[in-house]
């Protein structure tokens, strides 16, 4: 088996590309169904090169993952992982955070999906990505109704405000994010 480095591609193979129709080799490969976890390296499907651009341009490689599940295919030894856009040398410039910009790859991937998804509450009701950030500024779930926000409230003002604290100032940043976000959510359609 003959490895291309800069290309991904792995000629002498007797593949098919897997696009429907297409007559051409299938020397360049993608994530298959089943992901790189604990239980083994993954599968692949195979494609041409006209064909693996378009499956990476179609394709969000985190869609459905946990979060154990992306941590595992962060890790090189899996090869393939590091030619996914999120990895690429270019992440940064469209405006999407570079794994290096955070010091724990969690936070990078809870903010990517945060910044992209509005979440849902069982009951239905949308929330906004400000408005889940500002749950956990609260340290509230997303399905908290009114009453465990206004309680939570006045249990974070007692905790953090200087009153409470001998005058103590130094929670002065932490109470003023708690007082904004509960300013946000009070307001939220789904907390109405
Ligand atoms: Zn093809």
């Amino acid at each position: 088996m003959q490895h291309d480095r800069f290309h991904g591609r792995i000629a002498g193979q007797p593949r098919h590309c897997q696009a429907p129709g297409c007559p051409e080799p299938g020397e360049f490969r993608a994530p298959g169904e089943q992901r790189p976890g604990f239980d083994g390296p993954g599968d692949y499907r195979w494609f041409c090169l006209d064909h693996v651009r378009a499956f990476n341009a179609g394709y969000d490689y985190f869609s459905g993952m946990s979060q154990d599940e992306i941590v595992a295919a962060q890790n090189p030894v899996h090869g393939w992982e590091r030619e996914t856009r999120a990895f690429s040398p270019t992440a940064g410039i469209d405006g999407a955070p570079r794994w290096r910009d955070f010091a724990d790859p969690l936070d990078a991937i809870n903010q990517r999906y945060r910044a992209r998804h509005p979440a849902q509450r069982s009951d239905g009701r949308a929330v906004t990505p400000e408005e889940r950030r500002a749950l956990e500024v609260l340290g509230l779930p997303l399905d908290a109704n009114r009453t465990d926000l206004r309680s939570r409230y006045s249990q974070m003002v007692r905790k953090y405000h200087p009153d409470r604290n001998g005058g103590d100032r130094s929670y002065e940043q932490r109470l003023q994010e708690v007082v904004e976000a509960y300013q946000l959510l009070r307001k939220a359609a789904a907390f109405s």
